[in-house]
């Protein structure tokens, strides 16, 4: 009994007595917030959870190289591509018509004018501040938390029967597929195939075939003396701000025909060798089995059978872990293709695209890639950000007009890549498909541009270490919770050292960041490169058992696998912010209560800011009250705003908004599990036990109830942190 009582109550930090002129002065800034939050929300894909009413299990709810006949369905669909974007129509007629079944909600002209909107704002002095001072107050406030609670937070782990970090599940959100392997799995490989297999033609060059053992002999290469050494993969002092010479680093030897033979899918022996490390690398994941990952695999947009040719690896090798799935990357290579097989961006985008809406339309058109797409969860897209970006003063051109020998730039590539992947899993939702989101490469390097592009398109990014240098893309990043995975070690030897990388900051402020490898071949040692990554950050930056479970669930939500799979992860109310199941997450039931309270102070905050503009009536306030607590919501000066919200709810169907639920319903409500976290549910979902409003900082009521909850007040000094034990009763019990 004494136990459950230490987990009914935990210290609060209260900030009382706000400057009402803080927040009228910040009322520019945050009507700025609103505007880009709600950008996004427009602009980002949401998708409907795939099979919503699949039972928690470990597998996904599709047999990964079979397909069902109800599934094989030819539909009259058309498709076009219209300045650079398929557009896809319910038949011919429709299509003579000109009218498309789903559009883009913006065009690029509008899409850049809004990134430059954003990019002053980022740059704008008021804002600066403002996002600056909230992200060092989040910060704190999350280290006092932990001073005042840390303990509190470990007891609760304690109580969670078997679970600890060994056996919550944890995923490697981002990890490139040819370099899966770590360098000494490799080079065994290599040795191995050398010994049993000299006489394997693997090769086509210099106009004839070669054996693996004359390959090694033209590389006065000996099997005996082959050493983690001469293979030279892995990253060192050389790497760092070298991108280049980082790429080269995949050559195993220094030989691109090394890497054509053992590390491509597509080559003279159809990918045999990568295919049988490709197993290895998934029997290594099934057997430590609370660990899975994400593998890139590539399309350049080369040609379009680049996508058949592929599909055909993972279908005839059978490559299948329920510990993993796919994801595909695109490389930002149209100027090197350019001299050969694309003339201009739009066959680039053709060869990437049109076989995805070719076999959406007709599966049996690619009968292979239609299976392979089923376990595809997104595209990624890499190149290294820190090349030279041509500023074009002219408007950008459509694709189908871009022959330059320029490359285009980042944002540009990102926007198509969003235009084409929007109406692409609008129609594959349509046919009831899987959908695949955009979850790019973005803020490793270069411009902060990359990373305004994404906040708008992408559902995560990978990296986002420049985040850190502008504070308004940081808040607005923490206001939406996008996913980051970050990679520091991969940083370490490229970007940004490992003391200096800014994770442990972005997880303390309460940025929704996971912990990946990147590339195991060059940056790790163990077989169990992704335990080394969060082993080395733990030790590093101190990290919690708390706070390593909480990053291990952060990498399960932002990943692709299936809500099924999720379910049977996290607990069937994963999806809710607060449907904490510690028995599966062995995340203490105070933490997610205080990230969620943190985050919904931050949203009230912004409320109390736009209310004092005139114009206040005006605003789209849908994303706030969607994510704000009813208590907050349910005064009478949002009576107005309901409509609207719900107006917002049904044009996007994801949505259920716990917006309007009794504050103090003593059922814990199972709602339909939505994409889109919702702190403001802050009140009835806390899954274990019934749970009373926490006193949502005095910070958030105004007027009576901060006079009643305020203990502390004191007219003279304009802030007081104060801290009181508060207490959370049941309401059953009282
Ligand atoms: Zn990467």
């Amino acid at each position: 009994m004494a136990k459950k009582d230490q987990t009914q109550f935990f210290q609060r930090i209260i900030l009382t007595n706000e400057s009402e002129s803080d927040i009228e002065e910040y009322s520019e800034v945050a009507e700025q917030l609103l505007d880009a939050v709600n950008l996004r929300e427009k602009y980002v894909f949401h998708p409907k959870i795939w099979k919503a009413d699949a039972v928690p299990g470990e597998k996904p709810p599709y047999h990964p190289f079979e397909v069902s006949e109800d599934q094989m369905v030819t539909s009259d669909h058309t498709y076009k591509v219209v300045n650079g974007v398929y557009f896809v129509y319910s038949n011919e007629n429709e299509m003579k018509n000109e009218n498309p079944l789903y559009s883009v909600p913006h065009t690029l002209s509008s899409y850049y004018k809004d990134i430059n909107n954003l990019m002053m704002f980022c740059s704008y002095g008021p804002a600066k501040t403002f996002t600056f001072k909230r992200l060092q107050l989040l910060e704190s406030k999350f280290n006092m938390h932990i001073l005042l609670n840390d303990s509190l937070e470990l007891l609760q782990q304690k109580t969670a029967p078997h679970r600890d970090f060994y056996n919550v599940r944890k995923v490697d959100t981002h990890v490139h597929h040819s370099s899966s392997m770590n360098q000494k799995h490799l080079l065994k490989f290599i040795k191995r195939k050398l010994k049993e297999h000299p006489n394997e033609i693997v090769i086509f060059r210099d106009d004839k075939y070669l054996t693996l053992a004359e390959v090694f002999k033209s590389l006065n290469l000996n099997v005996d003396e082959l050493s983690v050494d001469t293979l030279d993969v892995h990253a060192d002092n050389n790497t760092f701000h070298r991108f280049d010479k980082f790429n080269l680093k995949y050559n195993p030897c220094g030989q691109s025909r090394l890497r054509e033979i053992f590390l491509k899918t597509d080559n003279l022996i159809k990918g045999k060798y990568l295919a049988e490390i490709t197993k290895e690398v998934f029997e290594d994941l099934e057997k430590s089995k609370y660990q899975s990952a994400e593998y890139r695999l590539s399309i350049y947009g080369r040609k379009m059978s680049e996508w058949d040719t592929l599909a055909s690896w993972v279908v005839d090798n059978e490559l299948f872990s329920t510990k993993a799935r796919w994801l595909i990357q695109i490389p930002r290579l149209y100027d090197v293709y350019r001299e050969t097989s694309t003339t201009t961006f739009q066959d680039f985008l053709n060869n990437v695209f049109h076989p995805l809406f070719e076999v959406t339309k007709d599966p049996s058109s690619h009968p292979k890639l239609h299976k392979f797409l089923q376990q595809v969860v997104g595209i990624d897209c890499v190149d290294d950000e820190s090349k030279f970006e041509k500023k074009f003063t002219e408007k950008f051109p459509v694709p189908g007009d871009w022959n330059s020998e320029h490359n285009p730039p980042y944002t540009y590539y990102l926007y198509y890549l969003y235009a084409n992947l929007y109406t692409l899993n609008k129609f594959r939702e349509e046919k009831g498909y899987n959908i695949l989101t955009l979850r790019p490469h973005s803020g490793e390097a270069g411009e902060v541009d990359h990373m305004a592009a994404a906040f708008y398109l992408a559902h995560g990014i990978n990296h986002g270490i420049n985040l850190r240098k502008t504070p308004v893309l940081q808040y607005l990043y923490y206001l939406t919770q996008i996913g980051i995975a970050m990679s520091p070690l991969s940083n370490n030897s490229l970007f940004l050292t490992y003391h200096r990388n800014p994770f442990p900051v972005f997880f303390a402020r309460g940025l929704n960041v996971s912990i990946s490898t990147d590339d195991p071949l060059q940056f790790h040692y163990t077989k169990e490169p992704l335990m080394e990554e969060y082993s080395i950050a733990t030790q590093v930056w101190r990290l919690s058992p708390c706070d390593i479970c909480e990053i291990a669930r952060n990498s399960v939500l932002q990943s692709g696998f299936e809500h099924n799979v999720k379910s049977h992860w996290l607990g069937p109310d994963y999806a809710n912010s607060l449907g904490n199941d510690i028995k599966k997450t062995n995340i203490s039931d105070i933490r997610v209560c205080f990230r969620n309270e943190t985050l919904t102070e931050e949203l009230h905050l912004i409320l109390k800011s736009l209310q004092t503009l005139p114009h206040f009536k005006d605003l789209n306030i849908s994303f706030l009250l969607n994510k704000l607590p009813s208590e907050i919501t349910s005064g009478n000066e949002y009576k107005f705003k309901k409509g609207q919200l719900k107006l917002a709810s049904s044009n996007k169907s994801i949505r259920t908004s716990s917006v309007g639920s009794t504050p103090n319903s003593n059922t814990p409500t199972s709602s339909t599990p939505t994409l889109n976290s919702s702190p403001g549910a802050i009140v009835h979902l806390m899954k274990t036990k019934p749970y009373n409003p926490p006193p949502l900082s005095l910070n958030v009521f105004k007027g009576e109830s901060q006079t009643n909850i305020n203990q502390n007040q004191n007219n003279s000094s304009p802030t007081v942190v104060s801290t009181q034990p508060t207490t959370t009763p049941n309401p059953i019990e009282n």
